[in-house]
């Protein structure tokens, strides 16, 4: 049943609503989950770099990703509003990120799907625990994710996103250093790319966000 919204939440009763959102998260299928509070959140520019610089495949092809998705300094003022979220981590088997065959067969494609699940549902109840600004991001361009075979249908002036409840842009479209996020919060996170064998890391992990209040 949706919750009045109030002005002040009492503390006593965000923080329970935090370690609920926590354990959502693990129940869900997290790997892990944390309670952060924003300043843990890094923005950085090179993030933005690295999708422009060798040119991502995803660049451009979708509402979420850049140069479309949230700038950078709106990103900060954004992020400067909240005081906590959530960070989730899933754990993905090596073979589904590294080498060759993972980026060929696009074997990454359910992990991302499954980490938007969990972001989405969070961010949701959220909203109707009171928290309407909660704001949910996953990783991985959402064209992946939902619209790998079709063009994005939120580009076309007038049309809305097609998957408007699930498709988060992810923490990078965001500007997001995740990586070093994971490595504040104690999570082993590894460089993993098609030139890596599956066998040379241990696992690999999808990450996302919700920023709650
Ligand atoms: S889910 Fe599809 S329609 Fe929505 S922004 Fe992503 S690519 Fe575009």
């Amino acid at each position: 049943m949706p919750r009045k919204i109030l002005e002040k939440v009492p503390e006593d009763l965000l923080q329970a609503d935090l370690e609920r959102y926590r354990k959502m998260a693990l129940e869900l299928g997290a790997t892990d989950a944390k309670i952060i509070t924003t300043d843990v959140i890094v923005i950085d520019e090179r993030v933005r770099a690295k999708c422009m610089y060798p040119k991502c495949r995803w660049y451009g092809t979708s509402a979420n990703c850049p140069p479309n998705s949230m700038g950078l300094d709106l990103t900060r003022k954004i992020v400067e509003k909240f005081r906590y979220a959530v960070f989730i981590k899933l754990e993905v088997p090596s073979s589904e990120v590294a080498g060759k065959e993972a980026k060929d067969k696009g074997l990454s494609r359910q992990s991302q799907l499954k980490i938007r699940e969990i972001v989405s549902k969070i961010e949701s109840r959220a909203f109707f625990d009171g928290y309407h600004l909660a704001l949910g991001l996953g990783e991985g361009p959402c064209k992946n994710a939902f619209c790998p075979d079709r063009e994005c249908q939120a580009l076309i002036p007038g049309q809305p996103c097609r998957h408007p409840l699930k498709a988060s842009s992810s923490m990078e479209g965001f500007g997001m250093d995740a990586f070093i996020m994971a490595a504040r919060v104690g999570w082993d996170m590894y460089p993993i790319g098609a030139s890596i064998s599956p066998s040379e890391v241990p696992f690999g992990n999808k990450l996302g966000l919700v920023l709650i209040h």
